[in-house]
């Protein structure tokens, strides 16, 4: 969506520019302050700089509650509007960028009570560009998950499990491969966050956090697997090694029935 909107500014000697139709490509999805989406009034938009083209478009909130202002930040994207001929620019940040926490599945804070917190803390870090700060935060959010998800499974070993490095934690308890490739190359690049010297230079903090994802889904998964034989017992089970009761077994068999009925 092209949006025309009339910019003026300076050029990049300092000398004004007088006002000109210029073309951006959207407003900000959302108030950074009360999270409403697209209840945004446009007040200006300066200053338009030709040599090293930007733009600076200030919203103001249309939400009576919030009223805050918004600094929308745009780069030129070349070519120039086939329609008007007039620049057109591309949103590339917000400010102010509040951060905004993210939740996680009740069994991930179940298993992990400080992993969102740190996580968030990091996530925040991130949007404030404190990248040497985030990374550290991600990697020790990651420490945390799989270090209290060992724990949560092997809770005979917790204290060895808190004390070693999170490698070791990894090579000990996790022997599932396609687990244990994921938990490994995360802690690599967590690592690198930490580290003197990057190792692993093409990768970057959106990888780390990926990988950090891709573990939150595999012990979110595990501990669904984990909890299933409980919540919905193989009916078999019941026959078989003597722990049903009669009245469960006939029970089990009744509703089979019906539902076969239904069919
Ligand atoms: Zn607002």
């Amino acid at each position: 969506m092209a949006i025309p909107i009339i910019a003026s500014g300076s050029d990049s000697d300092g000398s004004p520019v007088k006002e000109q139709p210029v073309v951006i490509d959207r407003y900000p999805d959302e108030c950074p302050s009360c999270r409403r989406t697209m209840d945004l009034n446009r007040v200006d938009a300066k200053p338009f700089k030709r040599g090293n083209e930007w733009l600076e478009v200030y919203f103001r909130c249309a939400n009576q509650k919030c009223l805050h202002f918004v600094l929308a930040t745009y780069i030129v994207n070349l070519p120039l509007s086939h329609r008007s001929n007039a620049p057109c620019f591309t949103l590339v940040s917000i400010f102010p960028d509040s951060p905004q926490d993210r939740s996680f599945a009740p069994s991930i804070v179940e298993t992990s009570p400080q992993f969102a917190s740190i996580y968030n803390q990091a996530a925040a870090a991130e949007v404030y560009r404190l990248l040497d700060v985030a990374g550290p935060g991600f990697r020790k959010a990651l420490e945390f998950l799989i270090k209290d998800y060992a724990i949560s499974i092997h809770p005979n070993d917790a204290d060895a499990i808190r004390k070693d490095q999170l490698m070791s934690v990894i090579k000990k308890h996790f022997t599932d491969t396609r687990m244990s490739i994921v938990f490994s190359r995360a802690a690599w690049l967590g690592n690198d966050e930490t580290h003197y010297e990057r190792r692993w230079i093409d990768h970057d903090l959106n990888h780390l956090k990926q990988l950090i994802d891709a573990s939150v889904h595999f012990i979110e998964m595990e501990k669904l697997v984990a909890q299933l034989p409980e919540d919905m017992p193989d009916p078999e089970d019941l026959w078989s090694d003597g722990t049903g009761t009669l009245l469960e077994v006939v029970e089990f068999s009744r509703q089979n029935l019906v539902e076969n009925l239904r069919i």
